[in-house]
């Protein structure tokens, strides 16, 4: 007999959870029920660097961190050709921290990174001397400063997010009929969903409210798009951030905790832009795109990827949850390792033979 399988959400948690669900069950069909979809979600504002970087450590655990080392041998695993429909590029890319034990751990899912010298790090022009520095290490003058390089991927979630969709879409079943469906839908209660054999809970930072979790914790980001077709290198010096996207340059960004207000403050895109102009001066001269504000779905012990048994109130029978929500900061860099942990769990859940 075939099973209902309901996805909440349709960021790129939701999206991945959906297509790893979809492709290891091909006895199931699939609904996405989302409040909101692509251009509209969190991950439409992600910078899309996949490595271990959250400014708050309390929201990236070692689970997460192999989340992410999954999605980098995924990236590692795709054809070019694939990779860049997808919009997925591996990127040169240079680090410089006064802290080097968070560098080293941010940059762990990279590849061949390799430590700087001082005299290495003083040549590429950043120097403990220069009062420039100042502004992007928070107001405080390094005194010491590490410094690596190597290559990091970036998921470009403009391209994505439609890519996956699309492959969702063309997911067909023996009649030919599609297997997802995907229906614009606000749930205030997983109880809404009783007709299905599993709910998959992918809601982002709206999980603080659905499943009333009180470690959720949002954390405002604000980032600037321009166009600078000659910047190809991911930059990272203290707080100014350089992604370079497929098409445009993504300067980032602010990081509030506990703030989930999602208006554009004038002050931070200008922050954003000194901070970004003190390395590459060429960055005023540049057409902005767009700027942006999205809300991270911080969470205090990091990303929740697990199966709990909702009870019905008019039935004997518990329905299966998969949680997989809360990822802060770090999102697009787990999104196929939680996805692989949500169809193990499913198998569970599900009790049937599944193609993992
Ligand atoms: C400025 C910024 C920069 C970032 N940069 C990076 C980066 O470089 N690398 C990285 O790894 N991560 C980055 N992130 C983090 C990343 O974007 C998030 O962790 C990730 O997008 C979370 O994905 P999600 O699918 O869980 O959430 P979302 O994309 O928010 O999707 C949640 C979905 O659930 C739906 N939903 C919510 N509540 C309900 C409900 N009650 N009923 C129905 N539907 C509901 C929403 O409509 C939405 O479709 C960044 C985030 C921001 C804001």
């Amino acid at each position: 007999m075939r099973k209902s399988v309901y996805v909440v959400g349709a960021g790129i948690i939701g999206l991945a959870s959906a297509y790893k669900i979809a492709q290891s069950f091909p006895d199931c069909d699939v609904t996405i029920g989302s409040a909101d979809y692509h251009p509209n979600t969190t991950s439409d504002h992600a910078g899309g660097i996949v490595n271990n970087r959250d400014a708050s450590p309390q929201f990236i655990t070692d689970d997460s961190r192999c989340y992410i080392l999954d999605t980098k041998k995924h990236c590692q695993s795709m054809k070019s050709d694939e990779a860049n429909a997808a919009g997925i590029r591996l990127r040169e890319t240079i680090i410089v921290s006064t802290d080097q034990e968070k560098m080293l751990d941010s940059v762990s899912a990279g590849v061949d990174f390799q430590l700087l010298t001082t005299a290495e790090i003083k040549a590429l022009g950043y120097d403990c001397e220069n009062s420039e520095l100042r502004l992007i290490f928070g107001g405080q003058q390094p005194h010491e400063l590490y410094g690596c390089k190597g290559y990091t991927y970036i998921i470009d979630t403009s391209q994505y997010l439609p890519w996956l969709t699309a492959k969702l879409k063309q997911l067909k079943n023996r009649e030919g009929r599609p297997r997802v469906e995907f229906v614009t839908r606000k749930i205030s209660n997983l109880n809404e969903l009783n007709s299905h054999d599993l709910i998959i809970n992918c809601s982002g930072h709206g999980a603080k409210e659905l499943v009333k979790d009180e470690a959720c914790v949002p954390v405002k980001g604000q980032y600037v798009l321009v166009k600078a077709p000659d910047m190809k290198k991911f930059i990272t010096i203290g707080k100014a951030v350089f992604i370079p996207r497929c098409e445009d340059l993504y300067l980032g960004s602010v990081h509030l905790v506990g703030e989930a207000n999602e208006e554009i403050d004038p002050r931070l895109t200008e922050l954003v832009l000194r901070r970004c102009e003190a390395i590459y001066p060429d960055v005023r001269k540049a057409e902005i795109l767009k700027v942006g504000v999205g809300i991270r779905p911080g969470r205090i012990g990091g990303s929740r990827v697990e199966l709990e048994y909702l009870q019905r109130a008019a039935e004997p029978r518990k329905v299966p949850v998969i949680h997989n929500y809360g990822h802060g900061a770090t999102g697009i860099s787990q999104h196929w390792g939680c996805a692989l942990k949500v169809a193990r769990l499913a198998r569970q859940a599900l009790a049937v033979k599944a193609k993992i």
